[in-house]
């Protein structure tokens, strides 16, 4: 017999499920080894016997939380997949001011004629609804990443996430620094795990694998003294996707 996965997308962009299907040649192989019975992105039966569930995305309205409780139920092992699901991602940006003005920002004056107007509740990562068993944090979530979760749990192996900063990652792909640049890099107390591939691009760490544990917040500020930025500066950052820990706080 083997494990069957499903897949559930809640509120966010879906961009992890799609993460799943960019793998291709992966997915064939991987499709020998487990069943997927429910993913709406890419089959259309839906199954409901299932062992493993992935979630993608948060929760964000009150009809959600029902939905999550009765995946919780029925899985052994529950998956929050993506910076939604685990870290409350950018969904969380909207709890930082009175629900109505979100939605006259996204809407205009419609608002009102959305049901999910009077669903809508402040956004959450999946955690803060029922217990979950592991986490694939980022924006998207890395599939590498995803892939080797599901090998450990096939093999009944331990999993875990890398716990040391995306500048180690950065450093061994011999980038020039951000900071030197002249911008903000989030990467000293960002979990690593994706290869620092924005940094890699051009780009700079915007933290959407949220915090390494045990962040080393003083080398941060010393970087940012260093380059005539405060605290301040870097949390106003660290919020895009981080911002749940802070409301929760
Ligand atoms: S974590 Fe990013 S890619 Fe995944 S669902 Fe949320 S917004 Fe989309
Ligand atoms: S601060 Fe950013 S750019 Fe600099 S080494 Fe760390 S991850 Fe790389
Ligand atoms: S470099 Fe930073 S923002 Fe980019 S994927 Fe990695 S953790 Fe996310």
């Amino acid at each position: 017999m083997k494990p069957k996965l499903a897949f559930f997308d809640f509120t966010g962009c879906e961009g992890c499920e799609l993460e799943v299907l960019n793998f291709e040649t992966e997915l064939v192989e991987l499709l020998k080894q487990v069943d997927i019975v429910n993913f709406r992105e890419a089959i259309t039966e839906k199954g409901e016997d299932y062992e493993i569930a992935f979630i993608d995305g948060g929760i964000t309205s009150e009809s959600e939380i029902p939905r999550i409780e009765g995946i919780r139920k029925q899985a052994k092992i529950l998956v929050a997949m993506g910076a939604c699901a685990s870290l409350g991602g950018v969904n969380c940006l909207k709890n930082f001011r009175p629900m109505e003005e979100s939605l006259k920002i996204v809407c205009g004056d419609t608002a009102c004629d959305y049901t999910w107007y009077y669903d809508t509740i402040p956004a959450r990562p999946v955690k803060a609804v029922v217990p979950v068993e592991y986490e694939l944090p980022g924006c998207p979530m890395n599939r590498y990443e995803f892939l080797r979760l599901v090998k450990s749990l096939l093999l009944g192996k331990r999993f875990e996430l890398p716990n040391y900063p995306v500048c180690v990652e950065c450093k061994l792909a011999g980038n020039v620094c951000a900071f030197d640049r002249g911008e903000i890099c989030l990467g000293p107390v960002t979990r690593a795990g994706c290869n620092a591939i924005c940094i890699s691009n051009g780009r700079r760490c915007w933290g959407c694998r949220g915090l390494v544990d045990d962040p080393n917040t003083d080398s941060e500020k010393e970087i940012l003294q260093k380059h005539g930025l405060t605290v301040g500066d870097i949390l106003r950052q660290f919020r895009i996707f981080n911002s749940y820990l802070e409301v929760s706080k």
